[in-house]
């Protein structure tokens, strides 16, 4: 679910305008281990490519980056649903 928000890209690298499908994993913005009720929440979790996991991990990337990243993936998501919803209606004509 989330790699298919994310387009199956590292979303760190598409920021640095790399389309990097690769290696990717998915990354939780909060440890799943402090809490476990946001194992598939999607406002938790993104798509990274190894090394900026790894980066996410050690906190070179910091927490509010990948939050900011997360809420524009949210946002695009439902813009894109809206999209096709009313692509939709306009086939139904
Ligand atoms: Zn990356």
């Amino acid at each position: 679910m989330i790699r298919k928000r994310d387009m199956y890209l590292c979303q760190v690298c598409l920021r640095q305008g790399v389309y990097n499908c690769g290696d990717i994993e998915v990354h939780h913005a909060i440890k799943i281990d402090e809490d476990k009720e946001l194992t598939f929440d999607s406002s938790n979790l993104i798509t990274l490519c190894q090394k900026h996991h790894r980066q996410a991990d050690d906190g070179e990337i910091t927490f509010e980056v990948i939050k900011k990243i997360i809420e524009e993936q949210e946002q695009t998501n439902e813009k894109n649903l809206k999209l096709f919803q009313m692509n939709s209606a306009v086939v139904g004509y």
